[in-house]
């Protein structure tokens, strides 16, 4: 997960949430279930739970950390990060 999503306002608004992220290994605390030790896979490609399995990509963690919709995840991260949704 690169810089600029944990910088994005829908990370910084929920900081708590993601915890202890190690880069050097990728790994941190599960947001989807309670987490005492990093189980949580994340790349800038998707992210796994070697613990509960939950597994998507960043419009999906999104999702599932907030409660919405595909379509709402998607929104949400285009206001975050000023992404034009318009083609060309
Ligand atoms: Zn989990």
């Amino acid at each position: 997960m690169s810089n600029l999503i944990l910088q994005s306002t829908i990370f910084l608004e929920n900081k708590s949430r993601i915890t202890q992220i190690s880069y050097h290994s990728g790994m941190t605390c599960c947001p989807f279930h309670h987490d005492k030790h990093p189980s949580l896979k994340l790349n800038e490609e998707y992210f796994f739970c070697f613990s509960c399995g939950a597994t998507g990509d960043v419009i999906g963690i999104v999702a599932r950390m907030f409660d919405l919709s595909g379509y709402e995840a998607t929104q949400a991260l285009t206001a975050d990060f000023g992404i034009s949704t318009e083609p060309g």
